[in-house]
């Protein structure tokens, strides 16, 4: 069967899923996104991605052309149209196709796309093992340039970073924000465990609100486990008992080394893999 394309109220084949190479979204990066899991047919956390995703369009001046219900019921009914119980939504808001020119006010008719497909997640061996990875030197978006709040189509600082950790054989980069602090990884927010405590950079660090990320705050409070938004180091990476990361489609991986340097014994930590279990049995009950 053909994967089936949602864009702007229709239902598409794959192959005649097309929008303007006038778009903003393909010239300057114009809109906003959104990536989602599907777990049991169902969009989990679908309303949090809703929310994330009006603040982001808000933030970029971009007009929502649908309600948020009628949105939600487009996201379930092209779950459905594809017959997926597992699996992963793409939604994009684009500013639409326009002039050449950057001014949005010349373009029309943002496009609403929604693609839902199966997930090609990291290999069991990662969630067993643990990941490795490195400090990049691209530093995130500089807050007040681009807000990292923002998800939007443009990602080159992330990709950029991805490049960087890539050529050193890490499938993740930690990156660090304009005050040298740690930020996020590419596609994903970075946790720590120090002292029995579970430290997570805040928000104006300059990162993304993952939803897992929020999700994992959640359960660990949940199970009595302090859970604290600081600002943190490279040092404090370093020192830290255990590390993993969380995101839609990595859900919560541990990371066993950063730059070379084993974390805690290099091996993934147990509040790591309780936290694991807790995020599998909400997730797949
Ligand atoms: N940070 C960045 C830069 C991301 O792109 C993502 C999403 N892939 C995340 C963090 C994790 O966010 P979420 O848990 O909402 O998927």
């Amino acid at each position: 069967m053909s994967v089936k394309v949602y864009i702007n109220g229709r239902l598409y084949d794959k192959q005649d899923a097309k929008i303007s190479v006038y778009d903003h979204g393909l010239l300057y990066g114009d809109g906003v996104f959104e990536g989602m899991r599907i777990y049991g047919g169902k969009v989990f956390r679908l309303q949090d991605h809703l929310e994330r995703l009006w603040h982001s369009a808000k933030a970029i001046w971009l007009e929502m052309p649908m309600s948020m219900e009628d949105l939600a019921s487009a996201v379930n009914q092209t779950v459905k149209a594809n017959e997926l119980a597992d699996g992963y939504v793409r939604l994009i808001v684009t500013r639409g196709a326009g002039t050449l020119g950057l001014d949005p006010h010349c373009t029309s008719d943002p496009q609403v796309i929604i693609i839902a497909d199966l997930i090609s997640l990291y290999p069991e061996e990662f969630y067993e093992k643990g990941l490795e990875i490195i400090t990049v030197s691209t530093i995130r978006n500089h807050p007040a340039a681009l807000s990292p709040r923002i998800k939007s189509l443009n990602y080159l600082n992330n990709i950029l970073a991805k490049i960087e950790g890539l050529q050193a054989g890490c499938v993740e980069a930690l990156m660090l924000n304009h005050r040298g602090e740690v930020a996020e990884c590419t596609g994903d927010n970075i946790f720590l465990v120090s002292r029995g405590q579970l430290l997570t950079p805040p928000i104006d660090a300059g990162i993304l609100e993952g939803i897992t990320r929020a999700v994992v705050i959640e359960l660990a409070v949940a199970v009595g486990i302090t859970v604290r938004e600081i600002p943190l180091t490279k040092h404090d990476v370093y020192i830290a008992d255990e590390c993993f990361l969380t995101g839609s489609a990595a859900e919560l991986v541990p990371v066993v080394k950063v730059d070379s340097r084993p974390i805690g014994d290099g091996r993934p930590g147990p509040i790591t893999q309780q936290l694991l279990t807790r995020f599998h049995e909400l997730t797949r009950q």
